[in-house]
Order: structure tokens, then sequence, then C-alpha cells
């Protein structure tokens, strides 16, 4: 089937040319009220990631990823493998708060919050600014020939994109096996630890692709969140669009002329500039309509302001808008999914406060030995043996730790010569008891047994076990 010829756009990417190579792309700096207030909000964000697995509280790391270790910190709350069906949760709140951000708002997460686009447009893009010049300079260097300049130029880039590489690798580094662990590294130097250098070199080596080169790519082929536009917005969500009913009017765009009456003439708003394609860092015409490339950056829309500023027009042409705001005038409204989608999401988040608030600071695991069923013992004194865990989720040592058996007489016997037991913080104990109780208590073959877990005399866990006994046959 063929294109309709106003969605022949649709059929390339500005980054591939005809030949299938890459088309590099050279956005002009952006500028205005909307690109100064993301620069705040990227320099808030990126303080936030260099800072946070520096910070801690109640001696945990705020945020920490070790899925080597699968030790898990959230906002300074230690998370186990024990709790792994809270990670869950929050992992399905977290893409559900998405799914419903994007319903709602497009890819406004993209322009704003995602590190790539942080990374890439308010670091090394600024950096690129700052070396190369603007995109007329840069395009020029780019066709120069590779003389003193050029060569300067581009080996001092590099140089500072490897270092900042080197950086962002130290820091997810530091997210992955904790601060305190990378500064022993560090101190203690890079030939102790050969098998952390050479993973953090080839991350280093990722980060530079990804900002020297692959760019752009990310978003509009590497990223799934990317990919999902497509089924997740509809004609009520609002997104970067160009006002094609103001900006076309009934006889379409044209160039700007001085004392010329555009609307006697019927010509829309756009003067055909071409400066929202030039500043676009994804290289896309966002008067062809919503694209999958647009990654909602709002350069364009600050470009265009700028420009009816200029030629005394309102400003507005390219805005935050939805097409049905555009096509209709109408406001902004939730639609029957997006309520949908914020009742699971507060459901769910209820349900995660409430498991946060019920979880215990220590998780007791204790099972009877595999293969042991029970021992007959002296004075009808039945014995079984289990093999017990603990599990210290704060940040402080728990001591005298011990078990006792509710409101059922019996006898714990630890396998060992201490009869309490010492946790160390974010340690796990563990060791094998027996429990031993009269034959007449058990009363059949097998019998629930509560025990708590104490901390000299706090309780601080509970947990249940079953206690084998003879077979009685009357
Ligand atoms: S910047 Fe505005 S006026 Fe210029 S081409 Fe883009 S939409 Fe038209
Ligand atoms: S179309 Fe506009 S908002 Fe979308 S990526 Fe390009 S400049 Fe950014």
């Amino acid at each position: 089937m063929e294109t309709p010829s106003n969605e022949v756009f649709r059929d390339s990417i500005a980054t591939i040319n005809e030949e299938g190579k890459r088309s590099w792309i050279f956005p002009k700096k952006p500028s205005g009220p909307l690109y100064d207030k993301r620069k705040i909000v990227s320099y808030f964000l990126l303080a936030f990631l260099f800072a946070s697995p520096f910070i801690k509280i109640n001696g945990n790391q705020f945020l920490m990823f070790n899925v080597l270790e699968r030790r898990f910190n959230i906002f300074g709350f230690p998370f186990w493998p024990q709790d792994f069906h809270l990670f869950v949760i929050s992992m399905i709140i977290g893409v559900i708060f998405i799914t419903l951000f994007t319903v709602g708002f497009g890819r406004i997460f993209c322009g704003w919050i995602c590190p790539q686009t942080i990374f890439m447009e308010m670091v090394f893009r600024r950096i690129e600014y700052w070396i190369d010049g603007d995109r007329n300079k840069q395009m020029r260097l780019n066709r120069q020939k590779w003389d003193a300049e050029k060569i300067k130029k581009r080996l001092f880039k590099w140089f500072i994109f490897l270092i900042i590489s080197f950086l962002i690798s130290n820091i997810f580094l530091a997210y992955l096996i904790g601060s305190d662990k990378l500064l022993t590294y560090v101190t203690e130097g890079p030939k102790e630890h050969m098998g952390t250098l050479v993973p953090l070199l080839i991350f280093t080596g990722v980060f530079y692709f990804v900002f020297a080169w692959f760019r752009e790519q990310v978003c509009i082929i590497a990223c799934p969140y990317g990919r999902l536009q497509g089924v997740l917005l509809d004609t009520k969500s609002i997104v970067v669009a160009y006002d094609h009913k103001r900006g076309e009017g009934s006889n379409g765009r044209k160039k700007f002329r001085k004392n010329e009456d555009r609307e006697a003439m019927g010509h829309g708003d756009c003067i055909d500039c071409f400066q929202c394609v030039h500043v676009c860092p994804t290289g896309i015409d966002i008067r062809n309509g919503t694209q999958l490339e647009c990654v909602n950056c709002t350069a364009c829309i600050d470009e265009c302001d700028t420009i009816m500023e200029k030629i005394n027009l309102p400003k507005g042409l390219i805005r935050y808008a939805s097409e049905e705001n555009i096509e209709k005038k109408t406001p902004f409204k939730l639609t029957a999914r997006m309520k949908g989608y914020i009742a699971v999401l507060v459901i769910l988040i209820g349900v995660l406060l409430g498991m946060l608030a019920l979880r215990n600071d220590v998780e007791a695991r204790v099972l009877r030995l595999p293969g042991q069923l029970y021992e007959h013992k002296e004075n009808n004194i039945i014995s079984n043996v289990f093999t017990y865990k603990l599990v210290n989720k704060t940040s402080e040592t728990i001591e005298n730790v011990s078990f006792r058996l509710r409101g059922q007489a019996g006898n714990i016997k630890m396998v060992s010569t201490l009869e309490s037991i010492t946790i160390e913080e974010q340690g796990i104990a563990e060791g094998t008891m027996f429990i031993e109780l009269k034959q007449s208590d058990i009363g059949g073959d097998k019998k629930k047994l509560r025990i708590d877990v104490y901390s000299g005399e706090k309780l601080i866990e509970t947990t249940d076990v079953s206690f084998l006994g003879p077979r009685s046959f009357n």
C-alpha cells in the first residue's frame, strides 16, 4: 500500500540518510524559558544522582541496587531477597505510574527527567557547544579537513567526554556495590581490585559510545519506552504539538514578509523558518504531527515562541497540547482509562505502604532438618532438629537473641555453646537447634508450634514450625 503524501515523512528517520548511513544531527543551541526551567530541573536531578549514593539514613545508603549481593536500599529502607514481594510491588507501581503519566502527558518524562536526555542535552551537548560552537560552526567544523584546529578541538572534546563517562561509571558503581566499598576500592588502588576495574572501564566505554556517538539513536531506536508511545498515546494525551489549524490557516504556511496581510491571504502563522527543525535534537519536523522520535524536549516550543515574538504574533504555535485540544479547542480532561490507572495506582500504593508498615526488622526462618523425623529420648521426650536463619535488616547489631516457645511447655536447645545469638548489622545468623517436647503434649503425630524470637526481653519476630512425633495407633 502506498503511503499517503502527507505521511511520507514516516517512511524514514532524520538520522539515517537514503544510503542507510548515519546522518549526523547538529541541533541549534536551545534557549528560552522552558530550556531555562529544564536546566534547573536537570542540575537538581544530576546533583541528586551524584549525591544520593553518599547520603545515609540510619546508616543505610539512600539508594542502592546491589544486585550482586541481592541487597537494595530505597530511600534509606533496606530491602532483602526476603522482601522480594515488596520490590515487585514497587516495580509494578513504577510501571503503572509511568503508564498513567504517559497516557496523560505523553513523553514529558523523556524531556524533563530521563537520564539519557539530561546527560545528552545538559552535559555532553553543552560541552560540545562550548568547544565547537553552535549549529553552523559545528557543521563547518565537521566539513573542515583535519587541520590543527579540528584535531585540537576533537581531542579536547573526546578527552572531556571520556572523563565524564568514567565519572558516571563510578557513580553507577556506587549504586551497585555501595559508596563505602567504592571509596575503599579507590583508596586501596585499582591494582587490588582488577575484577571491578575492568567492568568499570567497559561501562566507561559504553557511556562514551552512547554520548559521543550513538546519542539520539538511544531514544529513537533502542529505548523500549519510546516504542510504547504508539500504544499509550491517544488523542487526549498532552504532548509537544504544533497547532496545525493556526499554523497552516486555510492557505498553508508562507515565508514572512513585512507589511503583508497574512490573514487576508489565508496563510497560517507558521512562517516556514525551520527554526523548530534546526533546534530539534532528534532532527524531526514537529509540524508533521506527533512522532515517535519526539522526546518532548520543548526546544521547538521555545524556538517558535521566539520567532512569534519577533513577528508580533501570539506565542504557543508549538505548545503542550493534545490533538483534541487543537482540533476542538477543548481543555485537558481526565479520560476513563486514566481514571482506571489512577484507581489501580492508589490501591497498589496503599498495599505497599501497609506492607512496609508491617515489615519486620528481623526475618526468622526455622525449618526442620531435611531427612530427620524425630528422636525418642528418655522420659518420653520427643526431640526434633531444626535449622534457623535470622536476617537483620537494620543497620544496628542485634544482640542477645534467643528463641522461646509460645504457649507450650518444652525446651529449645541450641547446637552451640552459646545460648544467645548476635546478628551483625545487615547480617545473617544461621545455626541448628533442638526442640524437645513431652510425648503426651504432642497429641498426635504432628503439632504446630509458634516460636518467638527475642532480643533480650523484646519480642522481635515470630515464626511457626511443624513438630513431628510418633504416630499413635489408638
Ligand atoms: S519555528 Fe514556528 S514559525 Fe518557524 S517553522 Fe517552526 S512552527 Fe513555523
Ligand atoms: S520535536 Fe520539539 S519537543 Fe520533540 S524532540 Fe524535537 S525539539 Fe524536542
